[in-house]
């Protein structure tokens, strides 16, 4: 990709020159290998993709080299989206740019380190349960979620299709706006993308915050909560009330189920999914001298990681008859309850913040035996999907350790200008205010 970025660089030049230039000219841009690029490798991290090249472009992509940004890499990932470490890629763990024994956060690893160090100015990374606000906080980059439909997918390959949306890492609100801008809006290829008009995310930018009403959930405050991480959130509510904005403590109790809903649902759906890799139509074949089922189970079995397979089995588990209103249908009623506990909590603030991980980036290995550990990680970032919900993770200072802190706002849909304010505000205040 390499070569053809600087044919294309020397392309926008020229067009820069002529005074003809697209909106992202010169912008050098990274792409989670989620998303499809015609003719490059698209492996999801996965192993029984090692080979498969994309016929065809994500919108999102297409979308970007409209406006002449330049592409070029693609970045590593936990196989198909699904983890919280990026240890679950085929190819490799990424390691977290402020300490290399310590992971990067997942599942959009490869993205946010590629941002943090500076390799990219912004990234292309999906979030499906926090796999673009997780990996944004361990790095210390900022991190958006927009409203599911916002974004059109069309070209990311689909983990968990009620959930998945494409999002963005950069350094800087501006950044993220303009990007936001160009990737947003109705795509007839994606039936979920919403015909609503785009906003001018990037001219929008410049807030003052009198007035505005921020929401802390109580919920989000309890025992397993870092203690630099509540620090930093004191401070900087302590910061925005200073400034003329209020404080309102809500609750959200429904918090608690976020994990084992989203894990239900998510999971359900990624076994559906992932029915489609079965070594015919999609990626690498082990043929074997036997019936086609025996091609099917050795395809599958040798080309899913173990995370992958753990989640076909239970995805497959709570669909089946006898367990499915149990577990599948449970889960739904408790997405809708979700739902509607934040459209109540939007009545009495126009935001909530808090803390984007319980933690900052553990060390590789940690959790790595212990799935339950790893999926708790992702308890401040599921609730927010579930209920559709745009919402951002900014750099907020570092722990003792030295390792970066993020603290996620979340609005109501369609409000990503509104995230992107308070987050410029939030960034220039932050560093005058020394926090
Ligand atoms: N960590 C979560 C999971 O493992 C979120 C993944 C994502 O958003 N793609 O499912």
């Amino acid at each position: 990709m390499g070569d053809s970025a600087l044919e294309k660089a020397r392309l926008v030049d020229k067009k820069i020159a002529g005074g003809k230039a697209g909106k992202l000219a010169g912008m050098i841009v990274a792409v989670k290998d989620i998303l499809a690029i015609r003719d490059v490798r698209t492996t999801c991290g996965s192993k029984i993709l090692e080979t498969f090249h994309s016929p065809y472009s994500a919108t999102v992509v297409e979308r970007l080299e409209k406006e002449d940004a330049l592409i070029v890499g693609k970045t590593n990932m936990d196989e198909f989206g699904m983890g919280s470490s990026n240890e679950n890629s085929a190819f490799g763990p990424v390691k977290n740019p402020f300490d290399p024994e310590r992971i990067p956060g997942g599942s959009s690893g490869g993205s946010a380190a590629a941002v943090a160090s500076e390799c990219a100015m912004t990234a292309l990374g999906s979030d499906t349960g926090g796999s673009v606000r997780q990996p944004a906080a361990h790095c210390g980059v900022l991190g958006l979620r927009p409203t599911y439909g916002r974004v059109s997918r069309y070209g990311l390959i689909a983990f968990a299709s009620s959930l998945d949306q494409v999002g963005i890492f950069s350094q800087n609100a501006e950044d993220c706006a303009s990007v936001l801008e160009a990737i947003s809006g109705f795509d007839e290829r994606d039936s979920t993308s919403v015909n609503c008009e785009v906003p001018s995310f990037s001219s929008d930018l410049g807030m003052d915050v009198r007035g505005l009403r921020v929401g802390l959930p109580s919920e989000y405050f309890q025992s397993g909560l870092q203690a630099d991480i509540q620090v930093k959130i004191n401070e900087l509510c302590e910061m925005l009330e200073q400034n003329g904005a209020s404080i309102q403590k809500i609750s959200l109790p429904l918090t608690d189920y976020g994990i084992a809903a989203y894990y239900l649902i998510c999971t359900a759906e990624a076994s559906s999914n992932l029915a489609r890799f079965d070594g015919v139509r999609y990626g690498s074949r082990i043929d074997t001298k036997e019936d086609l089922k025996h091609m099917y189970c050795e395809t599958r079995s040798r080309g899913f990681g173990e995370e992958v397979k753990r989640r076909i089995m239970l995805g497959t588990y709570v669909l089946s008859a006898g367990y499915y209103d149990a577990y599948y249908r449970k889960a739904q009623k408790v997405r809708t309850l979700i739902r509607k506990e934040y459209d109540e909590a939007f009545g009495r603030c126009d935001m909530i913040l808090g803390p984007t991980t319980p933690t900052t980036a553990f060390r590789l290995g940690e959790k790595i035996n212990d799935p339950m550990e790893m999926y708790l990680s992702d308890i401040y970032t599921v609730t927010a999907p579930l209920a559709g919900l745009p919402a951002i993770s900014i750099p907020a200072g570092k722990d003792t350790n030295g390792m970066p802190i993020g603290i996620q706002l979340t609005a109501p849909a369609f409000q990503e200008g509104l995230l992107l304010k308070l987050t410029e505000y939030i960034q220039l205040h932050m560093e005058s205010h020394d926090l």
